[in-house]
């Protein structure tokens, strides 16, 4: 076990010292610039860096469960490996994995500890640690922003912080991914949690749930299951869609709630969909969901969305012109995670290059964010397979080194497209080819760039190979 040590903490670019949750979040800045938009919120949802030890170059990286561990050591393990040293000027050596989850309740001292991996549930779990993780603490009401399209919900979550169990329950959130369901509901976890030391509070994802009741049902642990379910104070389930073809989780669900609810005890709900679109649940279920309060987050305007934005600068402490603000609050309209990741790839680019964003740079990286489907489709390997089939060459001779003038122009250009068309970071493309230093593709795509306005040849070629991309 390694101990965060404040002052082994890397260094970015040699000036300010940064936490392991900074580092993570310009990490996942460059994650996202390497990986598609589909891939990137599948693994690294719930993930966060534990600890970072700068002496052996050890980082310890908390997963949400096994299956996303071993994706991450089997196919990211690289990428984040780059990621982590773009970032921290190649301090990572190690990456382990740990499965771990950021919903699980903090121990504040004194206080009733709810063990969320009750040793009987068996399978599945999670080491102890109950007080280095929990709450995502960043996910709290005085980080939230309140605006049009998000009132409702902030005031029924604030409301029943007061009157718990007996005002509005459950309370049901909904809305579409990315516009702070999760963050309520972390926030209305921790202020309980600070107000009342002796409530025994659970919040997770109902993937969670699923997992401990098939675990339970294989090793006949439904008494430690009930208990530990139906014993607690405030029940937090985020995403009960994933509800939805799971009969029998569903049934033990309907019973934990009808429990807990005749107890008085607060339950919070949230949904990508309102009870009643939720249409493939059973109707008993759907009625429940509709007892108390049921409230939708929708996008918040555009005054909204900037000062979500300044005040994600503020805590990232990170100085972006009002203009540039604006501009990306103005582009970016359905997803507030999407906002803040437009921020993120910001700040990472910036802690690359120590240039201070322009309007170009930051149109370039809203731009990615919006791209149209067709172009999201993209994959650098079929840009790779369209200019290697363009000009009768193989894929090993573009990832290959040899320097014949009709393979550097193809490889090139694919390097070219990658950053025209995927908007791919310089390093992102050098590892894509084989691993090229960054440099190097910085050198290709002025130099392809060069050529296309001096040779008319050449810009016929590039649109052909266009063509095949999005034909
Ligand atoms: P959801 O669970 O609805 O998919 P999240 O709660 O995970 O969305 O929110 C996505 C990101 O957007 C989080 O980083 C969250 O902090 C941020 N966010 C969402 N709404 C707000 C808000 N009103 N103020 C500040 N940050 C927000
Ligand atoms: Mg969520």
């Amino acid at each position: 076990m390694i101990l965060v040590d404040k002052k082994k903490i890397c260094y970015i670019a040699g000036t300010s010292m940064l936490d392991p949750q900074k580092i993570w979040q310009s990490a996942l800045g460059e994650l996202e610039l390497m990986l598609s938009k589909a891939n990137f919120t599948t693994w690294f949802q719930n993930t966060f860096i534990i600890t970072i030890a700068e002496d052996t170059g050890e980082v310890a990286i908390a997963v949400p469960n096994a299956f996303t561990k071993s994706w991450m050591e089997q196919r990211y393990n690289a990428y984040i490996m780059k990621a982590l040293n773009n970032v921290s000027q190649d301090k990572i050596k190690r990456i382990s994995y740990q499965i771990q989850t950021a919903r699980q309740v903090i121990k504040p001292p004194d206080a009733t500890i709810y063990p969320l991996s009750h040793p009987k549930l068996g399978g599945v779990i999670i080491q102890e640690k109950v007080d280095e993780f929990g709450f995502n603490k960043r996910y709290t009401f005085d980080n939230f922003i309140v605006g049009s399209g998000n009132e409702l919900a902030y005031s029924a979550s604030r409301a029943i912080c007061e009157e718990l169990g007996t005002r509005y329950n459950p309370l049901f959130l909904y809305g579409d991914v990315g516009l702070g369901k999760t963050h309520l509901m972390h926030a209305i976890g921790q202020l309980i949690r600070r107000n009342h030391a002796d409530k025994k509070v659970l919040s997770l994802n109902f993937e969670r749930f699923t997992n401990d009741f098939v675990s339970a049902a294989r090793s006949g642990g439904f008494d430690a299951f009930r208990a530990t379910y139906r014993g607690v104070d405030i029940l937090l389930v985020d995403d009960v869609q994933f509800m939805i073809d799971k009969e029998k989780t569903q049934d033990e669900f309907f019973h934990t709630f009808e429990e807990l609810h005749r107890k008085n005890k607060q339950m919070v709900i949230t949904s990508d969909r309102p009870p009643k679109a939720l249409v493939e649940l059973q109707d008993r279920m759907i009625s429940r969901f509709e007892w108390g309060m049921i409230a939708d987050i929708k996008m918040p305007d555009v005054e909204t969305r900037i000062a979500i934005l300044e005040s994600k600068c503020k805590e990232k402490q990170f100085t972006l012109e009002r203009e540039l603000i604006v501009y990306i609050a103005e582009s970016i309209k359905n997803n507030i995670r999407e906002l803040e990741g437009a921020l993120n790839k910001i700040i990472a680019w910036y802690e690359l290059s120590r240039k201070t964003p322009t309007i170009n740079s930051v149109k370039d990286v809203v731009a990615s964010f919006l791209a149209d489907p067709s172009k999201r489709a993209l994959t650098p390997k079929r840009v790779m397979e369209a200019v290697a089939e363009f000009y009768s060459v193989s894929l090993d001779d573009i990832l290959g080194t040899c320097r014949k003038r009709e393979l550097v122009v193809p490889r090139q250009i694919t390097m070219y497209l990658m950053r025209q068309e995927l908007n791919f970071s310089f390093p992102t493309i050098g590892l894509q080819l084989g691993g090229r230093d960054h440099t190097t593709v910085m050198y290709a795509c002025d130099k392809i760039g060069g050529m296309l306005e001096a040779e008319e040849r050449l810009r016929l070629e590039v649109e052909n190979i266009k063509q095949r991309l999005y034909g």
